[in-house]
């Protein structure tokens, strides 16, 4: 039986990491794993309960009253993630929750919590997880890096026309201020800053549709499979 590999796929925001993500899983029958979606409950959890994520102690009692769990929805075909047995697969998507999250993400307890987690996920290979920092910290021995990129303009017209169809009332200008916040957020803080791992390999999808990013990953993946089973 062909040996599985980890793939990790990191990059700034509404780059399409969780598009090429589930495409490579679909294809390979492995396990998806959307580290942001963690992220993203977390700070729900937070804001909810009006936690005061400035107070370490505030924070580490919250976490030990968080449990996540994604669950395969069949109809969709995707796992999606539950916040104490609840969906909020659609509600952490919500600008209110974008608009804090990075903040969320950079504290370091915070990290401790999430990474366990997904660690855990990738224990018996098979995973494609995409975030921020999968290929530096949480799989730094994952046989194939990917990190993504696009241009700015295009990162802001594709998150926008996606909260758009949820919300008529977004405006393009909060869209591009938050996918600037977090990206600088993400990439500055102390904690497991954003960066592209020495040994990943870049995709920039700014000229290419999703057939044909989805073609150049699937090449690479391969190759990687190959060297696996050869060594
Ligand atoms: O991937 P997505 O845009 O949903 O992630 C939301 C936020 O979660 C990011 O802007 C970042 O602050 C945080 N994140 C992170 N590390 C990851 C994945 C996401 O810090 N591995």
């Amino acid at each position: 039986m062909s040996k599985k590999i980890i793939i990790t796929i990191d990059g700034w925001s509404s780059c399409g990491k969780s598009t090429l993500a589930k495409q490579l899983a679909r294809e390979l029958g492995y396990v998806y794993v959307d580290s942001g979606a963690m992220y993203r409950a977390i700070t729900l959890y937070f804001l909810r309960n009006h936690i005061d994520w400035t107070e370490k102690k505030e924070v580490q009692q919250a976490l030990k009253d968080i449990n996540l769990e994604f669950v395969y929805n069949p109809s969709k075909n995707v796992s999606e993630i539950y916040l104490n047995d609840e969906n909020v697969e659609y509600v952490i998507r919500d600008l209110v929750v974008a608009e804090k999250v990075s903040d969320i993400a950079a504290i370091k307890e915070v990290r401790d919590f999430a990474v366990a987690q997904q660690q855990k996920m990738g224990a018996k290979k098979g995973i494609v997880m995409d975030g921020r920092d999968i290929g530096t910290v949480v799989f730094p021995k994952a046989e194939l890096k990917i990190f993504m990129t696009a241009d700015n303009s295009i990162r802001v017209e594709r998150r926008f026309r996606e909260l758009y169809d949820k919300n008529p009332n977004v405006s393009i200008e909060e869209v591009k201020n938050n996918l600037e916040m977090r990206d600088y957020i993400d990439s500055h803080r102390e904690v497991s800053p954003l960066r592209q791992a020495k040994d990943a390999l870049v995709l920039d999808n700014t000229h290419l549709n999703e057939k044909e990013q989805f073609e150049k990953a699937l090449n690479w993946v391969k190759i990687k499979i190959v060297e696996k089973n050869a060594g």
